[in-house]
């Protein structure tokens, strides 16, 4: 039976386990995937155990997805690019770290048919996941990428990562086509951002990484406006997606099944 785990900590809300272990029933293969809180301290055994193949693949969360880095034999393009890794394997006994928020992203972004290329794109907040959007929307040829953080000295950091990103005051709003909230205000349901939206205009995307709940107070406001609405939740999905088909070389299914699997609002 092979093992898979999702790490971080806290842990229990995690819904890997629910998607992974549907995908794995539904294509007949043997093997289980689980949840597991770690400290830091412990994330270099969790690396032997995958060297001695007794773990087969680890995805990892919040907050050690740039922790883990120090113990990874290689890094993949992605995953060095962002300084971030969600999703680990052997491959010649080489542990292998790897990014699958950022197909996460970009997959998301391409089924909401508004995409990226060309547009200006406004980001609110600089925390562990923003490098991984950041990249994406650079693959995808996105005219510019505006950050805006509550604390600033986080979003200047991200300038070390990528070139050309402009970094404005928390509290001001630019000129955009697709405002992303990659904050965690929302996560609690009374969550509202400290911004004033009323003169952003419609026919933008109001894009939010948060999927639970599905539709935060930001989502609520960009729609009353007359933009396009969509959450996290197909990024969740797909970066899922990405690491089964690493570890599977099995395509799992997307359907509306799967996606009420991690509709718990
Ligand atoms: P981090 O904890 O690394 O970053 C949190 C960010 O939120 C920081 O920029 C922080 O600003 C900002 N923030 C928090 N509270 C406030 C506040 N009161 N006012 C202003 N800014 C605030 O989290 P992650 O980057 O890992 O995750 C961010 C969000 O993305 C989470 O909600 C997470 O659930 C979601 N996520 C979704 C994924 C998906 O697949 N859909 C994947 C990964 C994450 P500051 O620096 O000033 O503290």
């Amino acid at each position: 039976m092979k093992k898979y785990l999702v790490i971080g900590n806290p842990i229990d809300h995690s819904l890997s386990p629910l998607l992974h272990n549907f995908w794995i029933k539904e294509n007949n293969i043997k093997a289980i995937y689980k949840r597991k809180k770690i400290d830091k301290e412990n994330l270099e055994d969790i690396i032997l155990q995958i060297k001695k193949n007794q773990i087969q693949g680890v995805n990892v969360t919040v907050p050690h997805k740039k922790n883990i880095i120090p113990f990874i034999d290689q890094l993949s393009p992605e995953a060095e690019a962002t300084q971030s890794v969600n999703t680990i394997y052997l491959n010649e006994n080489k542990v292998i770290g790897h990014n699958t928020d950022i197909a996460g992203f970009e997959l998301s972004l391409k089924k909401t048919k508004y995409y990226a290329y060309d547009k200006k794109i406004f980001i609110l907040g600089a925390g562990g996941v923003v490098p991984s959007i950041i990249f994406s929307l650079k693959k995808m040829n996105a005219s510019s990428i505006i950050i805006s953080n509550r604390t600033k000295h986080k979003a200047l950091e991200l300038q070390k990562l990528f070139k050309n990103l402009e970094i404005i005051d928390w509290g001001k709003i630019p000129e955009f086509d697709i405002i992303i909230n990659a904050t965690s205000i929302g996560l609690r349901k009374n969550d509202r951002i400290d911004l004033d939206f009323s003169k952003v205009g419609s026919n933008k995307l109001f894009y939010d990484v948060i999927y639970n709940p599905g539709e935060t107070n930001f989502l609520k406001e960009g729609k009353k406006l007359g933009n396009q609405v969509e959450n996290g939740k197909l990024m969740f999905v797909y970066q899922a997606y990405e690491a089964f088909r690493l570890w599977h070389k099995v395509k799992p299914n997307i359907t509306k099944e799967t996606l009420e699997l991690i509709e718990n609002d």
